[in-house]
């Protein structure tokens, strides 16, 4: 039984994982960490997602919860995951971050980290989001300079980094496919008389709305038709299941920083 310790615990993902895990196989909660002033702290983690007692307390430390798992389940932000990826990789336990909106320097950092223990970390756990990252850069690598490629995004209203952490890979995905730098090429929105498209341009366009789950698309649009790539998250579950995917598929690696197309034998 392999035992984790999620990070986020009490959040709208961390909750889904707790969830998630009860009902797998193979896998156990045996930690839960929240930010120090969480009001339910010392509550069981069990009773705070709605499954009754499970005899794991939320705690406002990952130190004090680190002892208690083989696997560390994150999805908070940026700070607070490179600080349990410090704490994991300094006691050898492995970790899946799901966490997005890390800054160049801060992934840095998280490679250097990821040298002392096995790190999966993606902006999007869905099979179905990581099929898209294959495919839009087959399309692309296809359809070459003759299509336009613009990304659109849609997240429910409390998200707070944007564009999504999935549609920037889509966009480094696409770029890295034809030969681009998504920097350079990456434009975010547009407004005024800004002049007609560039061909190189790859567009970025986001919707914050209500309860989305999440939305990606990726339109190659050339003259007299466009093909479209959509992915629709449903619900919370499919990222959850993915993490635990990653999970049991992380402990048994090497030291190194994996993402989901390795978790899913995709590259
Ligand atoms: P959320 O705000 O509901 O949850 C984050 C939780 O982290 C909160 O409960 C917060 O109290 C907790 N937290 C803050 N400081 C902490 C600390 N010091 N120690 C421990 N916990 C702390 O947000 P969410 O919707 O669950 O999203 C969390 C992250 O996961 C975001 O970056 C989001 O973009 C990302 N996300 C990734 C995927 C994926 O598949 N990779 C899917 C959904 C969301």
């Amino acid at each position: 039984m392999i035992k984790a310790i999620v990070v986020g615990a009490a959040g709208r993902m961390g909750g889904t994982v707790i969830s998630t895990i009860q009902e797998a196989e193979g896998i156990e909660v045996s930690g839960a960490v929240e930010r120090p002033d969480h009001p339910f702290l010392n509550r069981d983690i069990g009773e705070v997602a709605g499954l009754g007692e499970i005899g794991v307390p939320l705690v406002g430390d990952i130190q004090r919860a680190i002892k208690a798992g083989e696997v560390v389940i994150d999805f908070t932000n940026p700070e607070v995951s490179l600080r349990s990826l410090e704490v994991s990789s300094g006691s050898g336990v492995a970790a899946v971050i799901g966490t997005t909106g890390f800054t160049p320097q801060q992934m840095e950092k998280v490679a250097q980290l990821a040298k002392e223990t096995r790190c999966v970390l993606s902006p999007n756990m869905s099979v179905g989001v990581n099929l898209m990252f294959k495919i839009v850069g087959e399309i692309a690598r296809i359809l070459r300079d003759d299509y336009d490629v613009e990304i659109v995004e849609a997240h429910h209203r409390f998200k707070k980094d944007s564009p999504s952490g999935t549609a920037m890979k889509l966009g480094e995905t696409v770029a890295s496919a034809l030969n681009r730098d998504f920097p350079q090429v990456g434009v975010f929105g547009r407004r005024g008389v800004i002049g007609e498209r560039t061909p190189q341009e790859i567009g970025m366009q986001v919707v914050r709305a209500g309860d989305i789950v999440g939305d990606h698309t990726v339109i190659f649009g050339g003259l007299g038709e466009r093909l479209e790539v959509i992915h629709r998250s449903h619900s919370r579950d499919n990222f959850a299941r993915g993490a635990i995917r990653a999970a049991k598929w992380v402990v048994t690696q090497p030291n190194g920083l994996y993402d989901m197309g390795d978790v899913l034998s995709l590259k």
